[in-house]
């Protein structure tokens, strides 16, 4: 009788995180599986934040959208996009309610750590041809070491005509590699640490080793690769300056483990979350706010730049809907709620040093709600409040949403930044949720099928709800 009543008390006391697929119905596991197959299509598509703003316009046209134009007149139940140069977008679902009494926004990043190609790429050294690259983002650079590569992007010819380059998706295509060096030649000083073995400077992509012509002339490798590359894109060296090519992981998606429970695949950060806020207010229902999803570029270098979150595009956009419907946009930003959604590390058992067991998100427990991101005493961290957190909290509570909470490891170990403190300074209650990621910002990241499910439950009960 005594044990029963102490079970009682710790029940009703004890907060009691668990595995989500304890609460999983079969019905559920269906939807989630086929949610996962759409998210896997998206990462194929979409190996660059070009190549994602691509295809979500694709997917927009069977959804009703339409291309956003100044001073537009909108009613509620419209659907809108504002293309913002090719390489960040914003999707609009107009509410029944004014845009006074503020937007639900959710905000992810779809710029991805990569190399990318410097303005004067191609040389030739021992008889082969090379692409010299500038690291995007922060990456552990031995990781990009004798794999194979794609390559994407576009090229603004001379004549001002933009061309776009995708080499190494399809199975018939070439792909490229960085050599390692060979174990039987590293020596003992190589024994450093791994990131300092591997200066920037020798993440030469090899893209070639036949020479054309006389064997008396020079860098005949090279000239054979513009000779293919002209051939094909019209291009010639200078071309190079005025490009834009990112050389990333070959390979598609694809499930991991004998349960099929987890799914491996280049750029999870943050496309597993732009595709979570894209699909939630695709298929959200009778928007009383106006809901808004933002697939932001730059946040891997600070979110800097015309097309990062701190641009005024995003003014010029939202404002453009209040205008027509005499707003203020400060009244607007004042009274709107914000999921900056972005992945976060999971707990990981093999680096168990690194993390702190009792506050870091673990794999299969759902989206993963960060009140504060930053470094060394949460430095640049917008820091939500009780009252934002209390909000996000009870709306998935109510809705049958798995959610936990997270931050990032030690709090001495290091941390991380996304675009929330962009949207929180700019007076709007933000908060970070996001999926669990194992090895962040590796060439291939891990996520589990069920947290990316339940990240698309939170976006689309933000959107109905909030
Ligand atoms: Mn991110
Ligand atoms: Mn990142």
């Amino acid at each position: 009788m005594a044990e029963k009543k102490k079970n009682e008390l710790k029940e009703k006391l004890f907060y009691k995180p668990g595995n989500g697929y304890d609460g999983l119905s079969a019905a559920e596991e269906k939807k989630m599986n086929a949610y996962c197959e759409g998210y896997k299509d998206f990462l194929n598509h979409g190996k660059t934040e070009r190549l994602c703003v691509d295809y979500c316009i694709k997917l927009t046209k069977g959804k009703g959208f339409k291309e956003y134009k100044a001073g537009m007149k909108l009613k509620a139940g419209d659907k809108v996009y504002f293309n913002n140069r090719g390489k960040a977008i914003m999707l609009a679902v107009m509410g029944t309610e004014g845009l006074e009494k503020g937007i639900n926004l959710t905000a992810a990043h779809t710029d991805a750590p990569r190399l990318d190609l410097k303005p004067n790429p191609l040389y030739e050294d021992a008889e082969l041809a090379y692409l010299k690259t500038h690291h995007y983002g922060g990456i552990r650079k031995y990781q990009w070491l004798a794999r194979t590569l794609e390559l994407h992007g576009v090229v603004i010819l001379k004549n001002g005509k933009s061309v776009e380059v995708n080499i190494g998706g399809d199975e018939n295509d070439p792909q490229f590699i960085i050599e390692d060096l060979l174990p039987h030649l590293r020596k003992p000083s190589d024994e450093q640490v791994l990131d300092k073995a591997v200066p920037s400077e020798i993440l030469n992509v090899l893209v070639g080793s036949r020479p054309i012509g006389d064997k008396e002339d020079s860098e005949r490798v090279k000239m054979n690769i513009l000779k293919i590359l002209n051939e094909k894109y019209g291009l010639v060296e200078e071309d190079f300056i005025s490009a834009e090519l990112e050389v990333v992981p070959a390979g598609k998606a694809r499930d991991v483990g004998f349960d099929r429970s987890l799914i491996a695949a280049y750029g999870h950060d943050d496309r597993v979350c732009a595709y979570a806020e894209m699909a939630g207010l695709f298929d959200a229902k009778n928007l009383k706010k106006t809901g808004v999803c933002i697939f932001a570029d730059k946040e891997e270098i600070g979110s800097v730049g015309v097309t990062g979150m701190i641009s005024e595009a995003f003014e010029w956009f939202i404002g453009d809907l209040c205008k027509t419907q005499k707003v203020d946009i400060r009244d607007c930003f004042a009274n709107s709620f914000c999921v900056s959604a972005d992945v976060t590390a999971a707990y990981d058992p093999n680096y168990a040093e690194v993390f702190e067991v009792r506050n870091d998100s673990k794999i299969n427990h759902g989206v993963a709600f960060c009140k504060y991101t930053g470094h060394g005493g949460k430095g640049g961290a917008s820091d939500a409040s009780a009252e934002v957190v209390g909000k996000l909290r009870k709306l998935m509570n109510d809705n049958g949403v798995v959610w936990q909470m997270t931050q990032m490891g030690k709090n001495e170990q290091g941390g991380g930044g996304t675009v929330a403190l962009d949207l929180a300074n700019r007076n709007i209650d933000t908060i970070d949720a996001g999926v669990p990621v194992l090895a962040m910002h590796a060439p291939i990241e891990t996520v589990a099928k069920f947290d990316c499910y339940m990240t698309y439950k939170c976006m689309k009960t933000v959107f109905e709800k909030a």
